[in-house]
């Protein structure tokens, strides 16, 4: 039995019935073996056991008033992960299927993806089993005063600084952000995603999208291609989307599909972003609106056939398993020669292997869309320099730390022998710097 092997046994009887924590851990290990076996020191210093068993774990109770006046309780947590590298950094997810399995596979993914943005930030993540969907705002407001009621004591803008992730957005990082403020009586740079008028960060909104096509466009440009002229669809209508969506076509690229959780639009002549915007980020509506603005274009009921149409770049930018076996096997069959991931896990483990096999070039989301959490730690510097920098400033530094992450992955897998294996040199770049880090600090 290897290290490796040993480790995820143990880390199996260790943490029973976290089944999506065992196969993340599962996922990364298996692909840093090559790293571990050229470091037989890392075994000696049980690192692996060390890097797969978070600094802290902090769970709590959130008790809240609803509309009715009835007492709720939900479930909070806080996985403080990783701080070999720098503070604790990652979001708050706030959703029923949140347990502790899924926020240490996320925390795991976290230290990473944060890793590989080569700013100093640890990895972390939070969350409760709250689902916002349906409350009012005063509830939302209930809810995040009592949930930050026990997390002010743990978090602080040097040892760990939460953002937003699902059902955490402008609303409630201002809620969060009150109520530590109204604490702690110290306005810093303590969450990430703050409106701008208390210290959040231009480009932010933008960044996720932005990145991924950063990227995108850096690995064409090593193999000599561009955007330009290249038939791109760009799954959901949401935050990275959109903003993905803007920048490819920016580049040159001709968008001709996007959709909503109901279906899709295809456009022939290229989506129009600017009626996308007014459906879906001012009127909140259905993107089959699109239909009744824009002449030639057609709505298909359903997601999943979007990737049957043909196109040189796929962008999936909407959520976890949104391209199976079946539609990796389409885009392929159909010529896709770049497929990047704009939302976490948006490929299932089949629909990798199938572009990994292919003549595509796969970026994975944990370094495609990197950008976010990039852009995250620009604002906590900012934040500590009680700095602004402008749109400009922002967008260049994120573009530059894009361009790096590509020649980090791409040398970590020639480096190891892999070359062209994206998934294999995202997990070992980002690992390395924090191995690296954590034998420098002794056994702690
Ligand atoms: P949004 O909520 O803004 O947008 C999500 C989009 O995906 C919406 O268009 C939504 O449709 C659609 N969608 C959701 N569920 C489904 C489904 N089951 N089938 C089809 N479409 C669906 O989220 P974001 O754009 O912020 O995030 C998208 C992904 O990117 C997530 O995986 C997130 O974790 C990841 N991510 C986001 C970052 C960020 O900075 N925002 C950073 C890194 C990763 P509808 O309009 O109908 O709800």
């Amino acid at each position: 039995m290897t290290y490796v092997e040993r480790v995820l046994e143990e880390l199996k009887q260790n943490n029973p019935n976290e089944k999506e924590f065992h196969q993340a851990a599962t996922e990364i290990l298996l692909t840093l073996e090559p790293v571990i076996n050229a470091h037989p020191e890392y075994e000696k210093a049980a690192l692996l056991e060390r890097f797969t068993e978070p600094e802290r774990v902090i769970m709590f109770r959130v008790p809240w008033v609803d509309d009715k006046g009835n007492v709720q309780v939900n479930k909070g947590y806080r996985v403080q992960f990783n701080s070999a590298i720098g503070p604790y950094k990652g979001g708050l997810r706030f959703h029923p299927s949140v347990n502790l399995s899924v926020i240490k596979f996320l925390g795991l993914e976290q230290i990473l993806k944060n890793s590989l943005t080569g700013l100093p930030i640890g990895g972390g993540k939070g969350g409760s089993n709250f689902d916002p969907k349906g409350k009012s705002d005063r509830e939302i407001m209930a809810f995040c005063q009592s949930f930050m009621t026990e997390l002010f004591r743990h978090i602080g803008a040097d040892t760990d600084v939460p953002a937003g992730d699902i059902g955490v957005g402008a609303r409630e990082v201002g809620y969060l952000f009150g109520q530590y403020k109204r604490i702690r009586d110290e306005h810093v740079g303590v969450l990430t995603g703050r409106g701008l008028s208390y210290g959040g960060s231009l480009i932010r909104k933008e960044a996720t999208g932005y990145g991924l096509v950063y990227m995108t466009a850096e690995a064409m440009k090593e193999r000599g291609e561009s955007f330009e002229g290249k038939t791109t669809i760009v799954s959901g209508s949401g935050n990275v989307a959109i903003y993905a969506c803007e920048k490819a076509q920016e580049l040159g690229a001709k968008v001709v599909a996007m959709y909503d959780s109901n279906g899709y639009i295809y456009d022939p002549n290229g989506i129009q972003l600017d009626v996308v915007k007014q459906i879906k980020e001012v009127e909140r509506a259905r993107i089959k609106e699109y239909t009744n603005r824009v002449q030639g274009a057609k709505y298909v009921e359903g997601c999943k056939n979007i990737w049957s149409i043909p196109c040189d770049v796929a962008l999936p930018c909407a959520t976890q398993n949104e391209i199976d076996e079946e539609s990796a096997k389409l885009l392929v069959k159909n010529g896709v020669k770049y497929v990047a991931e704009g939302a976490n896990m948006p490929s299932t483990l089949e629909a990798i292997e199938v572009f990994q096999k292919s003549e595509a070039v796969f970026l994975p989301a944990k370094a495609a869309n990197a950008g976010g959490v990039a852009t995250s730690a620009l604002e906590m510097a900012q934040s500590s320099g009680r700095l602004f920098w402008s749109a400009e400033e922002v967008d260049a530094k994120l573009k530059n730390i894009m361009i790096n992450i590509y020649h980090n992955i791409d040398d970590a897998a020639k480096k190891y022998g892999f070359d062209g294996n994206y998934v294999m040199g995202a997990n070992i770049a980002g690992f390395e710097k924090v191995a690296d880090a954590m034998m420098a600090h002794g056994i702690v």
